[in-house]
């Protein structure tokens, strides 16, 4: 007997539907959430299409970890709290073995950001997967794009263009030695959504962004949204050493401005509020439109339409 799309349901995600905030989890035709008392309910939606983002060729744990981590990203982005999550998945077939490690990186990554998967669809096609986050914040305390203000310092949280040379490593496109491999490799496929500092933010940043599709591109979604300039000094950019003794400095300043999958937070931040821990400032807030930067790198951030 074959497996029906219920005893797949039943086998590799139902368990994983506990929460403090789960009135009704997977098995019923909607979940119920309760929230906090006066909170705003956030929601974001991610998918990962085979063919476009590495879906086959990565480990199953490392995929589902990877989707939701870059999901709940959108979240920290907010200044949200995660408080569930739901999984639309299309499998060209129910392969168990696949499952069974796509289900083992699915928990991991839910008790890593403390949200409870409480629903999904499973059907069959080409390998694709899209992840829907829900998180919550007091309901006037959250992050946006749109609220830059001339004269803010320009930050950003962790170092800068990891995960694009642990990609082009997974690719065969860079060979560094293995302890270097491993962090930027890991940095691509296990990358953490920057959740306790976008809360952190909430009482002092004026915007903030995740860096999905690369600095420079992400960027100029904050400077459009607020109507500002924004200057970059490369200089300053945030580099990790296993970075540094990857390639050189044009190729790593390149990746640090226009690689993606980072999921770090750039955020601007008034005079007088202090750095946080383990962020940089690396530029500023200016009368004007779009971004300056002392270099240019020959490509900026991942478009899905553009050719
Ligand atoms: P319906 O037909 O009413 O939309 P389904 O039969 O598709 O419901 O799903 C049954 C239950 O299993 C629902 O609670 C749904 O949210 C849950 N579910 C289905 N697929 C997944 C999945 N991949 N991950 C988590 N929950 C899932
Ligand atoms: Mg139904």
């Amino acid at each position: 007997m074959s497996d029906s799309e219920f005893d797949l349901i039943q086998d590799f995600f139902a368990g994983l539907d506990q929460g403090a905030s789960v009135r009704l989890g997977i098995g019923d035709d909607a979940a119920a959430l309760s929230l906090p008392e006066g909170h705003l309910l956030h929601i974001s939606t991610d998918t990962a299409v085979e063919g476009v983002h590495l879906l086959a060729s990565l480990p199953p744990a490392d995929v589902a970890y990877r989707s939701t981590m870059a999901a709940a990203s959108d979240l920290a982005a907010m200044g949200a709290t995660p408080e569930a999550l739901l999984l639309a998945l299309t499998l060209p077939e129910a392969d168990r073995v696949w499952l069974e490690d796509f289900s083992r990186g699915l928990a991991e990554v839910s008790r890593e950001i403390g949200a409870p998967l409480v629903g999904g669809d499973t059907t069959r096609g080409s390998l694709s997967l899209t992840v829907t986050v829900l998180g919550s914040t007091p309901a006037d305390r959250y992050l946006t794009r749109s609220g830059a203000k001339v004269g803010d310092r320009l930050c950003v949280s962790g170092t800068l263009g990891d995960a694009a040379a642990g990609l082009a490593v997974l690719n065969g496109e860079l060979a560094v030695d293995e302890s270097a491999a491993a962090f930027l490799t890991t940095r691509y496929t296990r990358p953490s959504a920057r959740l306790a500092l976008g809360q952190a933010l909430r009482d002092c940043a004026t915007s903030c962004i995740d860096l999905s599709d690369g600095l420079l591109a992400d960027a100029a979604h904050i400077a459009s949204a607020s109507g500002v300039g924004l200057e970059i000094d490369s200089a300053l950019l945030p580099l990790s050493k296993a970075l540094g003794s990857s390639a050189d400095l044009d190729q790593r300043l390149d990746w640090a401005l226009a690689g993606g999958d980072d999921y770090e937070l750039l955020f601007t931040l008034p005079d007088n509020m202090p750095l946080p821990n383990g962020c940089t400032e690396m530029g500023r807030v200016v009368a004007g439109s779009g971004i300056s930067c002392d270099r240019t790198p020959e490509r900026i951030g991942y478009d899905h339409f553009r050719r």
